[in-house]
């Protein structure tokens, strides 16, 4: 059985105060729900802040970016080395860093090998925009998403990542995929494209979460699909009781499961 994954997304939201409270808010309920994984995804500054609060408490930290470089000449960036000494996961190849910082599928690839080589989890980001899906062009985009950011990770390279599907038009629009399509997506195009990389063997055990307008009220119908492993949640990641009733949600289902 995967274990679900439950991340919060908080993008560009919190000075390091702010985090450090909202941490501390959600510290204690996150800490004793057990069978899930629980992780905190902060900005860059925010990390050493919120490591201090949730240390000891199995709850996980995460980094939303980093470039794939060990050290150098790359003003601004942020290296797999910096990232590895706090968190345990990375974020990479968000539909935000895609539109806004021009990320290709091949930069994308180097960084999650660049995560892999120091021991990271990366959260690897997919979906369509609301073009593509109004095209009728979701299935055939999606599969060709996860081919390039996992090319040539080997199978010992797969099985340390989880996929998120983001569909664009679902991201902080309140208008979620439908539980269905977000499973029929997740379970016959991300991973039936796994398995066709690196057999099916391999697909079953990668999980797969959902991302895009994921909030309390639905997340049980979301959860519950059999495809769906966890969620990256943003909105809703920046309201301690809201994040803490998803990742309570995941809980109950593998309990009744
Ligand atoms: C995200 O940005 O990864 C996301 C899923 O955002 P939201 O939950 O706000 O739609």
């Amino acid at each position: 059985m995967r274990v679900p994954i439950i991340a919060g997304n908080w993008k560009m939201n919190k000075t390091p105060a702010e985090a450090r409270a909202l941490a501390a808010t959600m510290k204690d309920r996150l800490q004793v729900i057990a069978g899930v994984e629980r992780v905190l995804c902060p900005p860059f500054v925010d990390l050493v802040p919120v490591s201090e609060v949730i240390a000891g408490t199995g709850i996980g930290l995460g980094a939303q970016n980093l470039y794939p470089e060990n050290a150098g000449a790359y003003t601004g960036e942020v290296s797999p080395l910096m990232v590895k000494e706090l968190c345990q996961y990375v974020i990479l190849g968000h539909s935000e860093r895609r539109s806004y910082f021009g990320e290709s599928d091949c930069f994308v690839n180097r960084k999650v090998r660049a995560a892999l080589a120091h021991g990271l989890t990366p959260i690897v980001c997919v979906g369509e925009n609301l073009e593509q899906n109004e095209r009728g062009e979701t299935d055939g985009f999606v599969s060709g998403q996860v081919r390039a950011v996992l090319a040539d990770l080997g199978a010992d390279g797969v099985l340390k990542i989880v996929l998120a599907y983001e569909p664009i038009w679902a991201i902080g629009t309140g208008r979620a995929a439908t539980a269905e399509g977000a499973n029929r997506v997740i379970g016959g195009v991300v991973r039936a494209t796994l398995a066709a990389m690196y057999g099916r063997g391999v697909a079953e055990r990668v999980r797969i979460q959902y991302g895009g307008s994921m909030a309390a009220a639905n997340a049980r119908e979301l959860l519950a699909q059999p495809d769906i492993d966890g969620g990256l949640i943003g909105g809703a990641s920046l309201k301690a009781d809201d994040f803490v009733a998803i990742v309570q949600t995941a809980a109950d289902l593998r309990t009744d499961a």
